[in-house]
């Protein structure tokens, strides 16, 4: 049985491959469960954060991008446009001034594209220094708009230098042509006033010129400036794309080996819990350990627990099938020291006699026992009995006075319940100098392993000790406590096999009281019965422990002595005689005096036959009757006649 057994469970430790490692790494499967979620909800913090710093450095960039288009770009090639506009309506007032006809006309037309380069002017201020723009239509006279702009980069300055040049010579050009119109028209000759508007136009078609460059580099920015919001967009999302293509790669992995790690042990525990309720204990049904974690621990413990059940049902069913007691003593003493616990006594207890005696292992029988000998005679003394609970000296130092261990042991005394009331007790001793604090704190779950194995077993010890009382009883005289002739029957074999094993001799001595007849004829019955009953205290107290005394008959007696030399059983006899003439012998009337006679023989010195040995002692019994009664006999071959047959 105990090769099915290999103690407390403990997992295999099978070497891990590397990708095994890795998983168990980023899956986190052998952390504890709350560090696992915690960590767990860590990473999915960590994934948010990045995802979120991406798409934060993205709107940023994003938001540069767009403000060098929205608050830069844009509003700078608006300006142009109108530098461009204001040249378009310089160019028209020129050709107006060239067609003018009065001197009125020729003032007003000077004024308005006075008006329009000092626009112009303030266009370029605001370009260069940055500022408010104020747009008013000078052909309609209204105000278009009014918006700001920043100031102008390195390239922006160089145009608004150059602009504000060129406007100075449009400025010269316009002066020219206007006071060439106005001389013409006094003189009423046109002289230079063609070349003159040529000449402007021509420094117009520059300036435009310059405006358009600005306008086209201008553009040339904003396509730069959207290539580039493109791109950005373009590297988030890819990068955006790999972080959660990472993250769900990741959280599938997690989930698989969470589902592997946490719902198959606890599928396989319920499934083994199920078998366990229906009666049906697989043990070869381990449940696979994965992980280090609790589930793991869990899986660990079940198939311990598991381990203990198959063990234990094994241990029951064994012992049930055990012929006597003592195999289920020796069985239950063989858990005892697998446990760790060598040193321990099994106490049967007489609850009708008030009585406890050591039965199991054989040393205890017979060597010294760690309880005081007074317990022995009042189990009640005896505190684990009393209490009906563990009594442990580890745990409450000296708490059985009774305990006779000395100053060097310890002990832990579990009482066998049976009905509510001890039907033996368990003692378990340690010697103080072999508790290492390591051994202290095991043998808490070794003696409740115990324990359970001494549950498991009371019922069994129960039925066993019953049935040997029953076949007590059928082997015992009930008047005098005496084995009958039943049990000499019964153990001749072994008896005398063991005799002759050991080459020793076993006297035979036949007793028969004198006159018996006459106690029953003169104090009736009940004295006679007493009269048995104190003879038989005689014979047991005259003899040792290990040799038989039997009611052979109605008032005769035999006693087997075990291993005796020769002529010790005569001496013995006689021994047994001289009592019984001293000994005053209690009725209710008073005190009588009987003698006794007997008949020694001996086997195998007298015959082989074991049973002939004991009809020898008888014959030497009649001898001694025969003789005059109050003698002891021994056999002689002289004796033995024929017709005895
Ligand atoms: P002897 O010296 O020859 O042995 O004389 P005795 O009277 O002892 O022998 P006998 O065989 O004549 O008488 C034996 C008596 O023992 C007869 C029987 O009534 C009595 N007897 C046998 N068994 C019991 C018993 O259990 N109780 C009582 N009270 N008497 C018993
Ligand atoms: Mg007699
Ligand atoms: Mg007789």
């Amino acid at each position: 049985m105990k090769n099915s057994r290999s103690g407390p469970c403990k997992s295999k430790d099978k070497p891990i491959g590397p990708v095994k490692k890795l998983i168990g790494y980023i899956t986190f499967i052998n952390q504890p469960l709350k560090q696992k979620f915690l960590l767990f909800a860590t990473g999915v913090l960590v994934w948010f954060l990045v995802i979120f710093t991406i798409s934060i450095a993205t709107l940023v960039s994003l938001k540069s991008r767009s403000d060098s288009i929205v608050g830069h770009l844009i509003p700078h090639d608006r300006v142009s446009q109108k530098i461009i506009r204001k040249l378009q309506g310089l160019n028209i007032d020129g050709r107006q001034l060239v067609a003018a006809t009065g001197r009125g006309d020729v003032i007003k037309i000077t004024k308005d594209s006075g008006t329009r380069l000092q626009d112009i002017r303030a266009f370029l201020n605001a370009l260069g220094r940055g500022g408010r723009v104020n747009d008013y239509s000078r052909s309609e006279d209204k105000f278009v708009e009014s918006f700001t702009v920043r100031p102008a980069d390195r390239e922006g300055q160089l145009f608004v230098k150059r602009m504000a040049g060129q406007m100075d010579d449009v400025s010269a050009r316009l002066d020219r042509l206007s006071s060439l119109k106005m001389e013409g028209l006094k003189s009423g000759k046109g002289g230079g006033v063609e070349a003159a508007f040529k000449n402007y136009d021509a420094a117009l078609s520059n300036a435009v010129a310059l405006s358009n460059k600005y306008s086209a580099g201008i553009s040339r920015a904003y396509a730069a400036a959207s290539g580039k919001i493109g791109a950005d967009l373009r590297c988030s999302f890819t990068a955006l794309s790999a972080i959660l293509l990472l993250a769900t790669a990741l959280l599938v992995v997690f989930t698989f080996s969470i589902s592997v790690a946490v719902i198959k042990p606890i599928k396989a525990v319920i499934g083994q819990i199920r078998s366990l309720s229906k009666g049906e204990i697989d043990i070869s049904k381990k449940i696979s350990i994965n992980t280090h974690d609790e589930i793991g621990r869990l899986a660990l413990e079940f198939n311990g627990l598991m381990e203990t059940i198959d063990s234990m049902t094994k241990f029951k069913k064994i012992i049930e099938e055990d012929e006597t007691l003592e195999d289920v003593y020796s069985r239950l003493g063989a858990e005892f020291r697998y446990f760790g616990l060598e040193d321990y006594t099994v106490f049967e207890i007489a609850n009708s006699q008030n009585k406890m005696k050591a039965a199991y292992p054989p040393e205890s029988l017979v060597g010294e026992l760690s309880c005081n000998p007074e317990v022995f005679e009042n189990c009640l003394l005896c505190r684990a009995k009393k209490t009906g609970h563990k009594i442990s000296s580890l745990q409450y130092p000296g708490i059985c006075k009774y305990f006779a261990g000395g100053e060097r042991k310890e002990h832990i005394c579990v009482p066998l319940m049976v009905g509510g009331t001890a039907g033996g007790v368990v003692q378990f001793i340690f010697n103080k100098e072999d508790l290492s604090d390591y051994r202290l704190s095991a043998i808490e779950g070794w003696t409740r392993a115990a324990e359970q194995y001494m549950k498991e077993s009371i019922p069994v010890i129960e039925a066993k000790r019953l049935m040997n009382t029953l076949r007590d009883s059928a082997l015992k005289d009930s008047l005098t406590g005496l084995h009958n002739r039943r049990f000499l029957q019964e153990y001749t074999e072994s008896l005398v096999a063991g005799s002759l094993r050991r080459g020793k001799s076993i006297g035979l001595i036949m007793g028969d009281i004198d006159y018996f007849k006459q106690v029953n004829d003169v104090y009736g019955h009940n004295a006679g019965d007493a009269i048995l009953k104190e003879t038989a205290e005689v014979l047991r107290r005259s003899v040792r422990a290990a040799d038989l005394v039997i009611r052979f008959g109605g008032e005769e007696f035999l006693v087997v002595l075990i291993d005796v030399t020769q002529d010790e059983s005569f001496k013995i006899a006689e021994k047994i005689r001289e009592t019984m003439e001293d000994v005053k012998l209690k009725v209710a009337e008073g005190f009588i005096k009987k003698t006794i006679s007997l008949g020694v023989s001996e086997f195998p010195a007298d015959t082989e036959s074991f049973w002939q040995s004991i009809k020898f002692a008888d014959v030497a019994l009649y001898e001694a009757k025969r003789s005059g009664r109050n003698k002891s006999v021994r056999f002689t071959k002289e004796m033995w006649k024929d017709e005895q047959f």
